[in-house]
């Protein structure tokens, strides 16, 4: 247990978050190292609320001038967690970039050294993390994944998948609603993929053409997506529900049954939601703000508490 009577500030800051669960997360973390914090929610309005025809501009216009408030009263003691959809921009606005950062072009933990921003992504670590504790590859030959979603979350996992150590993979496939996006992350993505003997697609006949058995869905589209019937339908008629070992969703707190919660389910698959990844990478932006790591056990009680 550290003592400290300095109260260090950290926030959140996205559109539409006031219910974000990463206040109730990073005050178990003080309660844990007793390391004093405030940790806020910063919730802006969503483009849609802004009624401009340049809504894009003054949305980011708004978050840039958040951030720089921010830091300009909380100083180097201080840290913020980037949410959607302002990742991208995020990464545009620091002065410094980790590596990860760099090959994401998108960040979630910010703060401030000299007057300077500093940038790093979490996400990943977070993601393959929980999903290393969920999921254990009992076969000897690689795995196949089916990613859907190809925003900024799709971005922010895809390098951790290709280099995952414990479940090597094989081919992943992204599905999008827009499929003009999963071509353009595929193009970005697919020589980081090759790097790590891993192949990338856009085009799912492969899956069918191939035979390739699909091993795990993960779902990174937005809950919304969720609501959309046709990614059911996709999943059905193109993998053989046999394959299927573990599925995976990103999206968490909600008290609905999301529809890939419904397909495990009725698919008598594993699943798990994005709540274990969520308390992963707030861990990761602690250890960056605070130089503290929380043990294992401690961030597995967490997880529990945050579940019941
Ligand atoms: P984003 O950049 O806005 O991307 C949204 C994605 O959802 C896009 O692929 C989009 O498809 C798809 N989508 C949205 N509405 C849809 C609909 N009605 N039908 C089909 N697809 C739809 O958001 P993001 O940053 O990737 O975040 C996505 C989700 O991941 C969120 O629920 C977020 O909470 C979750 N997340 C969880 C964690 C965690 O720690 N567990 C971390 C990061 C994100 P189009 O490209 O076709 O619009």
């Amino acid at each position: 247990m550290i003592k400290n009577d300095i109260i260090k500030n950290f926030s959140v800051i996205g559109c539409n978050i006031q219910y974000s669960r990463s206040p109730e997360i990073h005050k178990l973390f003080s309660k844990i190292t007793g390391i004093k914090l405030d940790y806020d929610i910063i919730s802006l309005a969503t483009a849609q609320d802004i009624k401009s025809s340049n809504q894009d501009i003054i949305k980011n216009k708004l978050f840039e001038g958040a951030v720089f408030k921010f830091f300009k009263k909380n100083g180097s003691n201080s840290g913020l967690n980037i949410t959607v959809p302002f990742k991208m921009r995020a990464f545009k606005i620091c002065d410094h970039l980790s590596n990860d950062a760099k090959i994401l072009q998108a960040v979630n933990t910010l703060w401030s050294k000299n007057g300077k921003l500093y940038g790093d992504s979490t996400d990943g670590i977070g993601f393959i993390t929980d999903l290393n504790d969920r999921f254990i590859n009992l076969k000897n030959t690689k795995i196949n994944i089916v990613l859907f979603g190809a925003g900024g979350a799709a971005r922010s996992i895809l390098p951790s998948i290709f280099k995952n150590k414990l479940n090597p993979v094989d081919n992943v496939f992204i599905i999008n609603r827009d499929k003009n996006k999963a071509d353009l992350l595929v193009n970005e993505f697919k020589k980081l993929a090759e790097t790590n003997k891993v192949s990338l697609y856009s085009d799912i006949s492969v899956i069918k053409n191939k035979n390739i058995n699909i091993d795990i869905l993960i779902n990174s589209a937005t809950d919304k997506a969720l609501l959309d019937n046709n990614l059911k339908n996709i999943t059905i008629d193109l993998i053989d529900k046999n394959n299927i070992k573990f599925i995976y969703d990103l999206s968490y707190g909600t008290n609905i049954k999301t529809k890939f919660c419904e397909l495990a389910y009725d698919f008598n698959i594993e699943f798990s939601d994005g709540l274990g990844m969520l308390v992963y990478q707030a861990a990761e932006s602690f250890y960056i703000w605070n130089g503290v790591r929380i043990p294992k056990e401690d961030l597995l009680e967490v997880i529990r508490q945050l579940k019941l």
